[in-house]
């Protein structure tokens, strides 16, 4: 049985819809994400599409025809532009407006056939929709949400490429009409039914999206942007079991901003504020790669150095202290401050999940304080204050010609 293309168009309307609420849900609640109105944007240009294309009735009127087509492959665009703005990428629009025009050019200069007018719409469609499934697939990063979309957009050109064989078969007399007409009903509710679906995916792939957004933000101080207490204890423990199973040693830097107290009360919070984030700047430019740097809360920051001792850690202390010492020309009435460390090698008699390694970070912190600040100590040595790096790579020396240290 035939199905009725009037009653397609009907279809077509509702389900868009039926997902341009949804889209214009999202895009309400969450004003910032374009994609979802890029998307809402497509669906109301398909519904309005629908609508038009609705009006030519089953003869096929030039004007709606024309026009309906029009909103609904620039409306399949949008979906290309809506996957190419969701990954980051700007632009699109030149190339949407050449494939919808090319399309209805082709559409005015085959109008007489039937079948050429149902070979540009199958083809005016399958292409926004084969690049999108093309942007899917190369930036989907293992997104369910993506592969979702993506393969409901090659069942809809596969029911194109359908249609487009049978208009063929037709023109060239291999096909009855009776046959065209039923499958190539059905291929187009395949077409319809794959937009319900990529839509689905898109919306699988912005929940997904969100929920990234909201795990990042569970885990990054506001204040600087840098990780917070959360991250650092999650951090540490990964650290600790990493050691214990390759018996690698790690290092942990506590450090706690000088007299920030007064700086606060003298200058005001807001100064204070700025004096934490420069600090969160100038701790990610000196620390090495793979370093961790976070906010534990007030003025007191750490840094977890995966695959470092304490000797090597004590390098990037002092450079640290010496960034911060030699600092010149920040911002209007940012002072130069000052900062004390305190740094613990992992070892693996510690007890689980790092407790004892901050314990003895904590504790040479505390050393580095009582010794007069603007310093650092390490958990187990002796007190070093006022080195400099030429100083600190002469222990090295030291230590390497078998000289005890500390
Ligand atoms: P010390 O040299 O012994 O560390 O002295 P201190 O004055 O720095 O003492 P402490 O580290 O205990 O001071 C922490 C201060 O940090 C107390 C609190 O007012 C301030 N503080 C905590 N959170 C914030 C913040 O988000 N912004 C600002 N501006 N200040 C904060
Ligand atoms: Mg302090």
């Amino acid at each position: 049985m035939k199905l009725d293309f009037l009653t397609l168009y009907i279809v077509i309307l509702l389900n868009s819809v039926t997902v341009a609420i949804i889209w214009g849900a999202i895009s309400y609640r969450y004003r910032n994400f374009s994609a979802a109105r890029i998307w809402l944007a497509g669906c109301l240009l398909t519904t309005v599409g629908g609508c038009v294309l609705a009006l030519q009735g089953n003869e096929g009127s030039y004007v709606p025809a024309v026009l309906g087509n029009g909103f609904v492959i620039f409306g399949f665009c949008l979906f290309w532009i809506g996957v190419r703005d969701f990954y980051g990428l700007r632009g699109g629009w030149k190339a949407s407006v050449a494939v919808t025009m090319g399309s209805l050019l082709l559409l005015v200069a085959l109008f007489d056939s039937l079948q050429g007018r149902n070979l540009v719409y199958a083809g005016g469609q399958s292409v926004p929709l084969a690049l999108a499934a093309v942007y899917l697939l190369r930036f989907h990063r293992g997104d369910l949400g993506a592969v979702i979309a993506a393969f409901a957009m090659v069942v809809g050109m596969a029911g194109h490429a359908v249609e487009s064989f049978l208009n063929i078969g037709l023109m060239l007399g291999r096909v009855d009409q009776d046959f065209y007409s039923t499958v190539e009903s059905y291929a187009l509710l395949c077409v319809i039914f794959s937009g319900v679906v990529w839509n689905f995916g898109f919306a699988v792939m912005s929940i997904d999206r969100l929920r990234e957004e909201l795990a990042e933000l569970a885990i990054k101080d506001d204040l600087t942007g840098i990780s917070n207490r959360r991250h650092f204890l999650a951090m540490l423990e990964k650290q600790d079991l990493h050691a214990r199973r390759n018996l690698q040693p790690f290092s942990l830097m506590l450090i706690d901003i000088d007299h920030f107290k007064r700086l606060n009360d003298t200058k005001g919070h807001a100064f204070g504020d700025r004096i934490l984030r420069r600090f969160a700047t100038t701790a990610g430019g000196s620390v090495r790669e793979g370093d961790m740097v976070f906010r534990l809360g007030g003025d007191e920051f750490a840094i977890l150095m995966p695959k470092t001792t304490a000797r090597e850690a004590e390098l990037v202390a002092v450079q640290l202290i010496a960034a911060l010492r030699g600092a010149r020309g920040w911002e209007d009435g940012l002072d130069r401050f000052t900062i004390s460390v305190g740094i613990a090698e992992w070892s693996a008699d510690m007890a689980l999940i790092g407790g004892d390694l901050t314990i003895e970070a904590d504790e040479a912190l505390y050393r580095a304080k009582a010794n007069g600040r603007d310093g650092y100590a390490i958990a187990g040595l002796e007190n070093r204050k006022n080195m400099g790096p030429a100083q600190v790579a002469s222990l090295f020396r030291n230590d390497a010609a078998g000289q005890k240290i500390g």
